[in-house]
């Protein structure tokens, strides 16, 4: 229920909605409480009449005719209910839509806010399954709650207080069945969470795996796993199924004694009724009020376990949509997007970086980092004796404007790790980390990332045409600009071949490219970005000999006056850099030149010995 008010809270702009909403219940259920009391004066008019005995015609006229008026008055108020219906019903479903995509928008917002390590620990499916089954629960729930539960609840509340005035002891019946059936289902409700629980996870689990397969078709048909990899599909559906029939299996059990507990109420109101008429307590007339009134009572009775079962599953669905939104945000990321009016998730501000003078370009002072510590938030142990969990321990370097600095360390030492720390992915546990002199922490995220070009070893590329990809961080550049990032690129040379030019769509994450093309068209994009420093992690690593070339002379072209900072798993590919850093276990080992480093028999030392002799194919003749 806290749930529900939160959600209410995320939809304030809704409120004219629910007032009218509400209002049209309000003269839905007055409406259709006063139908009864129609019948019940004709019933008397004709038994008064009767009672009379035959009166002649004058008086089978003025019954004829006060019964006919009535007919009209009844249906003058179905005319009205019927409109109250239809203008509520409208509003709901656009109420319900409006819902969903307030709610899809705010979680779409604080996911691009979550800092980098929980899209480490999730996957990407079973994020999107959260979201569609957390937005379509709730607000299936919302629209219910405004079309039905509310009239429900105000035809409930009009019945006992007319009942109270007519028939005291039925009010007292009807009073203690009801939280007698609200009860009995609140008792049911843990377990029947517990089982939709179960549910989610293998339909979660499910179209994670389903979205990795998908993306990953080439590897799993080439160890031939799809056999596997359906069984393990179907396995999360028919435990689902499983769950499903116990789940149901024991709901409708306990429904079923609630309809029976209901039921015996029922026989025992209308026992009560006619006993009390023909007692003589009651008129005829309001006999018939009543029993129509106990009749109409059974309808929002049992409707209360429909809205009952709706209300647990968006409770069962809003567990994953608020603890999405629960998930501490980053704070940097948090700045940038921020929730603001929440419908255009608006951006954050866009400071331009303006260099303090004379500071590096890029500086790393004592920089510490751990993955562990990053999970569980903690900042205590700083510099304590896990200091060899540290993916980076102590890191000190800078990279002045427009050198080229190069990390070179074993795999695993820590390179791509300190290169998110730049990017401002994941925050140091100590030290700092300036770019021309401002502390990344205080930079916005679009002043940091403006700064910085990057290209990684598998471009990520998106769905889309070349020319869109290559535009991605600038979407209104003209063509010239495009063809000459191209151009500097190489991407060029193979566009000219591909069916339509810049406008080859070229796949998901570019897969219709070949690795060298799409490593190409990242480094046109990064080119066309035209940021002051550049990121290089592995950019050609993944290349053939060939490729590397092609791809390197773009780089080469693209580092000229820029600040660069390169991750080169091929030490061939940064022997003209200014200055190399290696790491050991993510720590500085040495820093130096090229040539220097080349004979100080340190860990570049080392490499360089170990590439040159042993996969000499492999790396080249240089
Ligand atoms: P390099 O790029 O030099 O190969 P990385 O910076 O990727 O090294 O990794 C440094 C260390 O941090 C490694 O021990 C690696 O296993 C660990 N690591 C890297 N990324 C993550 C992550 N997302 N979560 C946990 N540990 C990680
Ligand atoms: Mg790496």
């Amino acid at each position: 229920m806290r749930a529900m008010w939160r959600i209410l809270s995320f939809t304030k702009t809704l409120t004219p909605f629910y007032v009218a909403i509400i209002a049209c219940t309000v003269i839905g259920a007055a409406a259709g409480l006063t139908t009864p009391f129609i019948t019940g004066a004709a019933t008397t008019l004709i038994v008064d009449a009767i009672g009379q005995g035959q009166g002649g015609d004058d008086v089978v006229g003025q019954v004829v005719a006060g019964v006919l008026w009535l007919i009209a008055l009844f249906a003058l108020i179905e005319l009205i209910a019927i409109g109250a219906q239809s203008i509520g019903g409208t509003l709901g479903d656009m109420m319900g839509e409006r819902m969903r995509a307030i709610l899809s928008t705010r979680y779409f917002t604080h996911l691009l806010r979550l800092p980098q390590r929980y899209f480490d620990d999730e996957r990407t499916g079973t994020i999107v399954s959260r979201l569609d089954r957390s937005i379509a629960t709730i607000s299936t729930f919302a629209q219910s709650l405004a079309n039905n539960f509310l009239s429900t609840m105000l035809t409930m509340a009009g019945i006992l207080v007319i009942t109270a005035i007519y028939a005291w002891p039925i009010a007292v019946l009807l009073a203690i069945m009801l939280p007698l059936y609200v009860w009995l289902t609140a008792l049911t409700s843990g377990r029947w969470q517990r089982y939709e629980g179960r549910k989610n996870e293998h339909v979660d689990a499910a179209r994670g795996r389903f979205n990795e397969v998908i993306a990953q078709l080439r590897v799993v048909a080439s160890f031939g796993q799809e056999r596997r990899e359906l069984n393990d599909f179907r396995g999360h559906f028919a435990e689902v199924v499983r769950t499903t029939g116990r789940q149901s299996r024991w709901w409708h059990g306990m429904d079923a004694l609630r309809s029976v507990v209901l039921a015996l109420v029922f026989c025992a109101t209308l026992a009560i009724v006619f006993v009390m008429t023909a007692r003589g307590d009651l008129s005829v007339g309001d006999m018939v009020v009543l029993v129509q009134l106990l009749i109409m009572a059974r309808q929002p009775i049992t409707m209360m376990s429909w809205f009952i079962d709706i209300s647990q599953r968006a409770i069962a669905g809003s567990v994953d949509f608020f603890t999405v939104m629960q998930t501490p945000p980053d704070p940097a990321r948090e700045r940038d997007i921020r929730a603001a009016g929440d419908e255009q998730g608006a951006a954050g501000p866009v400071d331009e970086l303006v260099p303090v003078p004379g500071a590096p370009a890029i500086e790393f002072e004592g920089v510490t980092f751990s993955y562990a510590d990053a999970e569980t938030g903690a900042d205590a142990g700083a510099g304590g004796d896990d200091s060899r969990r540290d993916a980076v321990h102590d890191v000190s370097f800078a990279v002045a404007p427009g050198e080229r600095v190069a990390l070179v360390s074993e795999s695993g030492g820590g390179k791509t790790t300190i290169l998110s720390l730049l990017l401002g992915f994941s925050a140091p546990r100590g030290g700092s980390i300036r770019v021309f002199g401002h502390p990344v922490e205080r930079l916005s995220r679009a002043a940091l990332r403006g700064a910085v070009g990057v290209v990684f070893q598998d471009a990520e590329l998106f769905s889309g045409t070349v020319r869109e990809n290559i535009a991605y961080a600038r979407p209104d550049a003209d063509d010239a600009t495009v063809a000459e990032a191209a151009r500097r690129a190489n991407v060029d040379e193979f566009v000219e071949r591909l069916p339509n030019g810049y406008d080859t769509v070229i796949g998901e994450r570019g897969l219709k490219l070949s690795g060298g093309q799409r490593q190409r068209v990242a480094v046109a994009r990064a080119a066309l970005k035209d940021a002051p420093i550049l990121v290089l992690d592995e950019a050609t690593s993944a290349l053939d000999t060939k490729s590397e070339r092609l791809v390197q002379a773009g780089l080469d072209e693209l580092m000229l006056g820029r600040s660069s900072l390169i991750v080169a798993h091929r030490l061939s590919t940064i022997a003209t850099v200014d200055r190399i850093v290696t790491l050991r276990d993510g720590r500085v080992d040495e820093v130096g030149a090229p040539d220097e480093l080349a004979i100080s028999g340190g860990l570049y030392d080392e490499l360089l010995t170990l590439q040159e002799s042993g996969s000499a194919g492999h790396t080249g003749s240089r």
